[in-house]
């Protein structure tokens, strides 16, 4: 790792599962706009585990095109580590991230570059508008975006995904970036640099169906927050204090009750309710607490980020 020279004028990394319906198009549209931009360019895939033919597919363009280089990980480990995974060996001097499902035009690239070649070291591609996405995708990821720009200490740009170029400094950034859980635009955004965007209408995905199940959508958005922020902890401290000063009031509003009118409060329904308040309110806190600590012991453990089975490039995993 690390120990490849930024030989290359561009490099791609296209994490990859369960792709086979896109792969084609994909290989074409993609060296058709590269070999028009230049002749030193190289395309890494990488299979998240994909259970279809992606993986042969890509084997396939690696063994006719010398420009092509496959790594295959050993099960399905994500997107946000697939694409942190083809980050480790590229040699781009820039090098762009998309997806495989058409969603991310191959043809915007000669504009990134073109960015790259005014002097930015990263730019981003700005979401317009999302086209056949689910309407709660649309709103939750609203809504995700702008609950990132309150809490988090980081001007991560609103709408944008990971597709984007960013230069070999970025590159080596993140690759000296230990975190266990991943989330590349927040860490991008978070370093600084020189950076831009450009606008897109995002299409839809060609084939196939979305990788991102519900759950590793918020497993994205909680990694988001939790790792660009503690806001949450002070959220909870804050919510106990609330909690306690009302209790105090119902302590002082009963105790008056009882001894200067005597007449004692009495009712099961209240004691029912006010008890089941607290318990969510301090399951929920041990829940954000909890996260925090996933986190910590996550990055504890000591394990590699991924694991790769098979792969055309010299892996560290081969010694
Ligand atoms: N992907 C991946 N691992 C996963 C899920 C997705 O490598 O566990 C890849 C997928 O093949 C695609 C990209 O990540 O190239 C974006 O995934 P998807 O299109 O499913 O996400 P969406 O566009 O729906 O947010
Ligand atoms: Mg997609």
């Amino acid at each position: 790792m690390g120990k490849y020279l930024y030989d290359k004028d561009l490099s791609v990394v296209v994490p990859v599962f369960n792709e086979e319906g896109n792969l084609p198009e994909l290989y074409c549209r993609l060296t058709a706009v590269l070999s028009a931009l230049t002749e030193k360019y190289e395309i890494i895939f990488v299979n998240d585990g994909s259970s279809d033919g992606s993986l042969r597919l890509i084997e396939d363009f690696a063994a006719a095109d010398s420009r092509v280089y496959y790594i295959a990980l050993s099960r399905n480990f994500g997107h946000q580590v697939a694409v942190s995974a083809g980050l480790d060996y590229v040699r781009g001097r820039a090098t762009v991230i998309m997806d495989a499902d058409l969603q991310d035009p191959p043809e915007l690239i000669p504009e990134l570059y073109g960015k790259h070649t005014e002097g930015y070291q990263v730019v981003y591609v700005r979401r317009r508008k999302r086209e056949g996405e689910s309407a709660f995708k649309k709103i939750s990821a609203k809504l995700f975006y702008r609950l990132m720009r309150r809490v988090a200490r980081i001007d991560m740009p609103m709408d944008t995904g990971d597709f984007r170029l960013v230069d070999h400094h970025i590159v080596s950034c993140l690759r000296r970036m230990p975190e266990q859980s991943k989330f590349l635009r927040g860490q991008i955004a978070w370093m600084g640099y020189r950076q831009t965007g450009i606008e897109l209408d995002r299409p839809e995905r060609k084939h196939g169906r979305s990788g991102y199940s519900v759950s590793k959508m918020f497993a994205l958005a909680f990694d988001g927050i939790t790792g660009f922020s503690n806001k949450p902890l002070e959220w909870v401290s804050r919510m106990g204090l609330i909690v306690f000063l009302i209790a105090l009031a119902v302590i002082i509003y009963s105790l008056i009750r009882h001894y200067i009118y005597h007449q004692t409060v009495e009712g099961w329904t209240s004691i029912i309710a006010s008890s089941m308040f607290i318990g969510g309110i301090q399951l929920l806190s041990i829940g954000v607490i909890g996260s925090y600590i996933a986190r910590i012991n996550k990055n504890t453990d000591n394990r590699p980020l991924y694991l790769i089975a098979d792969s055309n490039i010299e892996t560290d995993s081969e010694e």
